[in-house]
């Protein structure tokens, strides 16, 4: 029976609550908002199953030989609406063309998020674009389990945790399945999501339009938008108080501050993120518009790569060289030293406070010699 004595060995897949035969787990929301299982003692016939399909009680080591790209699509509306150079619509897009399905992660009526069910490419804007925060993702291995049995082709989409959830769920190697993963930086909690839209929007929350990576007006410096009939609400991505919380790290999973699942030789068939770096390692592919970094990492990678590169402007690239630009790929997020306190005090500060509190701004000295020692290492690399 699995039992998560401690938090950070819990990644929130749901493997374990979709593979239990006599429904004996509920995924439960701690105080911070992160759902870890929950078991019904009653219920449970001490099978072994949940423990079989947890990802992070297996050892899966992959010898694969990944291959990186710098890449965008040439289809400029789509790429303006992803969050860098918009491949994951063609990899779906790819997949749907064949007869197959689509899952990825869409904002619900709650303004949270979950995984869901695409079959027609009309409904791929629910996928696009990164969405800061951690996806649930529901029932959807069961339904992808469904699907792969009846032999259609099914793209499954998320972090390396979700991914690797998944396959260790299904336990078999399926001809029909294709896996994408991202370069995680590590999800950030539902229910400082959830505050912060509160404060952000009050009642004004129906309908509300939310795109986090806004590239309008440049994707190195993009902006967070909310909007619906009434609001709008603009900001560039350093001054938004949610954004400045996911990437201080004092709001992430427990499980992002040490994940196992960030690695070279990764068991998805393709990753995607963000190029960052594109202006040094390939100057000619960056016109602000956004430029993904492409791993390709099996036999069923290479082949959704060679399906879509007629609609892709690539370059091969050195992986070393574009991972000195996005160590995110193979290091986990550090642990913000407030982070106990934050969450403490989630439910009793205004969120404006709550982050003035725990992430103070440092002084413009500081801020001035950090710049300084930047500049000085980047011209010794
Ligand atoms: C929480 C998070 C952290 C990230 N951190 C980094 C990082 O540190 N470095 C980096 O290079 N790239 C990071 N990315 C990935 C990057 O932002 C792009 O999503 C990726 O490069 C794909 O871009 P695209 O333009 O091809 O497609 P897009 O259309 O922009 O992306 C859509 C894809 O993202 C998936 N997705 C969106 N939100 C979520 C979510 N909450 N959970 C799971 N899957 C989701 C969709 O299912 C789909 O596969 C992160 C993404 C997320 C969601």
């Amino acid at each position: 029976m699995i039992n998560v004595i401690n938090k950070t060995n819990c990644c929130g897949c749901n493997a374990c609550y979709n593979i239990c035969p006599t429904n004996a787990i509920q995924m439960i929301n701690d105080e911070k908002g992160f759902w870890f299982p929950s078991i019904d003692k009653d219920k449970c016939i001490n099978c072994g199953m949940c423990e079989k399909a947890c990802p992070m009680l297996a050892n899966k080591d992959n010898k694969n030989n990944p291959i990186a790209y710098a890449c965008y699509n040439k289809d400029e509306k789509i790429r303006m609406e992803s969050s860098s150079g918009g491949i994951f619509t063609l990899l779906a897009i790819n997949i749907i063309n064949r007869g197959g399905v689509v899952f990825g992660a869409s904002f619900n009526n709650e303004n949270l998020v979950e995984h869901i069910c695409i079959d027609n490419i009309y409904d791929l804007y629910k996928l696009r674009g990164s969405k800061y925060l951690q996806s649930n993702t529901n029932t959807t291995y069961k339904e992808v389990k469904g699907y792969l049995d009846k032999n259609v082709l099914v793209l499954y989409t998320g972090t390396p945790c979700q991914i690797e959830g998944l396959l260790s769920y299904l336990q078999i190697d399926y001809e029909n399945l294709y896996t994408q993963d991202i370069i995680c930086h590590g999800v950030p909690s539902p229910k400082v999501w959830k505050k912060y839209l509160e404060f952000r929007l009050g009642d004004n929350k129906d309908k509300i339009i939310i795109n986090f990576r806004d590239k309008s007006e440049g994707w190195s410096n993009y902006n967070i938008v909310l909007q619906n009939d009434s609001i709008k609400y603009k900001n560039v991505y350093k001054k938004d108080l949610y954004l400045k919380a996911f990437l201080k790290d004092i709001c992430l999973r427990d499980s992002c501050y040490n994940c196992k699942f960030k690695k070279l030789n990764r068991l998805s068939d393709i990753t995607l993120g963000d190029f960052w770096g594109i202006s040094e390692v390939l100057p000619e592919m960056n016109d602000d518009k956004g430029t993904s970094l492409v791993i390709v990492n099996s036999k069923k990678g290479i082949e959704l790569f060679d399906n879509i590169n007629t609609n892709i402007i690539f370059k091969k690239v050195d992986l070393d060289k574009a991972l000195e630009f996005n160590f995110m790929m193979i290091k986990s997020a550090d642990l913000h030293k407030n982070r106990e306190k934050f969450f403490e005090n989630l439910d009793k500060l205004p969120f404006k406070v709550l982050i003035k509190k725990y992430l103070p701004e440092s002084n413009i000295f500081y801020r001035i010699l950090c710049r300084i020692i930047h500049k000085i290492m980047s011209i010794f690399k």
